[in-house]
């Protein structure tokens, strides 16, 4: 099935295309420009996740731009004017260098065969702007030298953004070119068959995409526990293109996720103060209050109930909580924004963290191994944030995290509690966001159609 569809992307050219025509202008530039990263990872440690190694980098140095390119082809065809007799192609004659590490603007000049009094002279022109005394290994310098003197030198960023200086009368004049790139949409889809990981690598996405959707329904898809057989996804995300060829990768803008027969839907929004997040069709926040589990690569182990008997005593006893069966040393993540009201050891809970959320929400994490370092009561933590970790203090039969949630006072199944959510769509901005929202959701809808039909006619 991941494999057809994947067939299937390739046979849909003309969809994409006319989406991508459509929906680069509706989204317009503020999106483009905002990084990738603004997802936040705090669903990270998946079950199924590799090492996210596979990051993109646009950072890679390829040739001067075209914007530069032109500027110096029109400098040059002034001066071609003379000298007719000179085949058209005369070239600026550029140096490159690539900065490597331990590289500084000093010994870059260096290594071109100029002085400290050079580097000084362009340092002072280049003080305003962060390029140049910015250097990171892998971009490239380039000296541009007319009669043994340095006449230009440009500071490639990235495929982005390039800043060149030139030299005047009096002194160097600073230009920072930044590029856009072309954003063209992606639609892929893919249905699970052993673990989201392998579905999402099926249908062609990266690892840090996956983590990516992953987070997204991570509030409502429980990825350690909910996960079966036939959940489906579907998801509309950014591709960057620089002169024809693919630099990068930007964020989701639409995505779909089916488990168990619950289908939740999240649309990217970018509101007026240019911030980002998702939100459901209606505009309420795919982000709650609360994380679902506060441990990732774990099980659970004994569930909340009231007439459960106890591993270690023996007896009946109310399990006021989760147990997540994992190994020594995993990370403990508040699962909501709050305030360490007690750290410390609590008879057979062992070693204990208490948060505070809000007025009337406490958690509780026992049988810690360790505390996080350099945390102490009375410390807000955020949501996410490592707060101990897993161990077996206190009366235990094995390593795992007892997690309690209590609203008022009173225990709450983890598992079941109705987590409040994050704000919805501000009043002002709902008929923007509604417009925005119809229009991500005919075009996942009309991806999902056209991939359909595609599967039917393939069937005959
Ligand atoms: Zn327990």
């Amino acid at each position: 099935m991941p494999y057809r569809l994947k067939q299937l992307q390739k046979q849909l050219p003309t969809v994409h295309l006319v989406a991508v025509s459509t929906c680069v202008f509706i989204l317009g530039l503020t999106l483009m420009l905002l990084p990738s990263e603004n997802v936040e990872a705090t669903r990270g440690d998946l079950p199924m996740a590799a090492p996210a190694q596979s990051i993109e980098s646009s950072d890679t140095a390829t040739a001067p731009s075209s914007a530069e390119t032109s500027t110096a082809s029109t400098e040059e065809s002034t001066q071609k004017k003379e000298t007719i007799a000179t085949p058209p192609s005369v070239e600026e004659n550029w140096v490159d260098y690539t900065i490597g590490s331990g590289d500084n603007l000093t010994s870059m000049f260096k290594k071109a065969g100029f002085t400290a009094r050079d580097v000084y002279n362009v340092a002072t022109a280049a003080k305003a702007s962060e390029s140049f005394t910015r250097l990171f290994p892998g971009q490239v310098l380039s000296f541009l030298i007319t009669d043994g003197e340095l006449t230009k030198l440009r500071h490639r960023q990235s495929e982005l953004k390039h800043t060149l200086l030139t030299k005047t009368d009096d002194g160097f004049k600073v230009d920072i070119i930044e590029r856009k790139p072309d954003i063209e949409h992606k639609y892929t889809a893919g249905t699970i068959q052993d673990s989201l990981f392998l579905a999402g690598e099926d249908a062609g996405l990266s690892s840090k995409k996956i983590m990516e959707l992953a987070s997204i329904f991570g509030w409502d898809v429980d990825f350690v526990l909910d996960i079966r057989k036939g959940d489906s996804f579907s998801l509309i995300y950014e591709e960057k293109f620089l002169n024809g060829k693919k630099i990068g990768e930007g964020p989701i803008i639409a995505a779909q996720f089916i488990n168990r027969g619950s289908k939740f839907t999240a649309l990217r929004y970018t509101n007026a103060d240019g911030e980002s997040s998702y939100f459901t069709p209606e505009g309420y926040s795919m982000r709650k209050a609360f994380l679902r589990a506060p441990v990732g690569f774990a099980r659970i182990s004994s569930r909340f109930s009231l007439n459960r008997k106890h591993p270690v005593l023996n007896r009946i006893r109310a399990h006021k909580g989760v147990d997540y069966a994992a190994r020594t040393g995993t990370p403990i993540k508040a699962a909501g924004d709050g305030k360490i009201i007690f750290r410390g050891k609590k008879g057979g809970f062992g070693n204990v963290v208490i948060v505070q959320h809000g007025s009337n929400i406490t958690t509780l994490y026992a049988h810690m191994s360790n505390f996080k370092r350099g945390q102490k009561t009375g410390n807000r933590v955020q949501q996410g944030q490592v707060i101990g970790f897993v161990g077996q203090t206190g009366l235990a039969s094995g390593p795992h995290l007892h997690y309690e949630f209590r609203v008022n006072g009173v225990h709450k199944n983890p598992l079941t509690v109705k987590l409040p959510q994050a704000l919805p769509i501000a009043e002002s901005e709902r008929s923007t966001f509604k417009s925005t929202a119809s229009s991500l959701l005919a075009q996942l809808e009309t991806y999902q159609a056209t991939t359909l039909a595609a599967l039917d006619t393939q069937k005959l």
